[in-house]
């Protein structure tokens, strides 16, 4: 429970550290290294500010508080997407087409569970991004082994489903959350890694929905083969396969947060993204985020209190 905030925090740090640089490509980094927390650049935005990313993941935070209601998910999107919910100047920016078009066939009147994109074309990373807060939900309510309960898997599914519906978005939002539920548990970040991808693939192996795309993380299977890619065989775009792994890849490689972020930022391409999934990981395998950074979130307070009632709610629902 204690971890709530720091793995939030972990996914808002990173979004604000690779923001400014967003979409550059991995050549430029080779000259300019982002080495610290800035500002402006591509959106403008001040220092410490969060984007899709940070917004939509405490939108999760905030509905899960309130228990679990897909649909109430969806309107919290809409709040944001609509309203600037969840932002720091109330106003959504840096919004991804298929998370846009799902929030608006919701707006449309199409049920909840029918808006996410379905086709492979909508394998972005944007549930990915957002998904982390689950992984507190889902051991109150399934316990530590969730990974082995398919209907706990099924509303991992259903979460990403709200925007990415394709198998191979859902099944990248499964590997990561049991790689974060090892991480909770274990002092050993390799050996968590290595146990949340082999639960994950051991459920997605003998479910049948998953057959046509279970062998898409085949790099994932041996790990220490995979720690040792040379970087330039690892993608950092907006495919939800590119920032899954390089995540994974910027854990292994790195020993702090700190490390493990910048590594991610560094890669390029989609920058803020992967460095927002890299940080969710990193800061429950660390739980220690470099002060000075936290201390210069934008508006931190929307984050603090996002968390203490997620955390308090919990807390409520773990008692009962
Ligand atoms: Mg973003």
């Amino acid at each position: 429970m204690k971890k709530i905030k720091s793995g939030i925090l972990g996914v808002i740090v990173g979004d604000a550290l690779g923001l400014p640089v967003q979409f550059k490509d991995r050549s430029w980094f080779y000259k300019h290294p982002v080495t610290e927390l800035t500002g402006l650049g591509v959106f403008n935005k001040p220092k410490g500010s969060w984007s899709d990313d940070g917004s939509l993941t405490l939108a999760l935070a905030a509905s899960l508080s309130k228990g679990y209601d897909p649909k109430d998910i969806m309107d919290e999107f809409s709040n944001w997407l609509f309203y600037g919910k969840y932002t720091q100047d109330d106003q959504a920016y840096d919004i991804g087409q298929t998370t846009a078009n799902a929030i608006m066939n919701y707006h449309r009147g199409i049920p909840y569970h029918k808006c996410g994109g379905k086709s492979y074309y909508d394998n972005g990373n944007g549930s990915l991004m957002r998904i982390l807060p689950l992984v507190f939900y889902l051991r109150v309510h399934f316990g530590e082994d969730f990974t082995t309960k398919p209907y706990a898997m099924g509303i991992i599914h259903e979460v990403s489903s709200l925007t990415h519906a394709h198998e191979l978005a859902k099944m990248a939002c499964g590997i990561y959350l049991s790689i974060a539920n090892e991480l909770l548990q274990s002092q050993d970040i390799e050996s968590a890694v290595k146990q949340g991808i082999q639960k994950a693939l051991t459920f997605y192996i003998s479910d049948i929905v998953f057959q046509k795309v279970k062998n898409q993380f085949h790099r994932l299977e041996d790990l220490e083969e995979f720690r040792v890619l040379d970087e330039s065989r690892i993608g950092s775009s907006g495919f939800v396969k590119d920032t899954l792994e390089a995540s994974i890849w910027c854990l292994l490689n790195t020993n702090t947060y700190e490390e493990a972020v910048l590594k991610a930022v560094n890669l390029g391409y989609d920058t803020d993204t992967t460095a927002a999934v890299c940080g969710g990981l990193a800061a429950l395998a660390y739980d220690k985020i470099k002060l000075e950074w936290i201390q210069d979130i934008h508006e931190l307070s929307i984050v603090n209190d996002i968390c203490e009632s997620f955390e308090h709610s919990l807390k409520k629902e773990e008692a009962v």
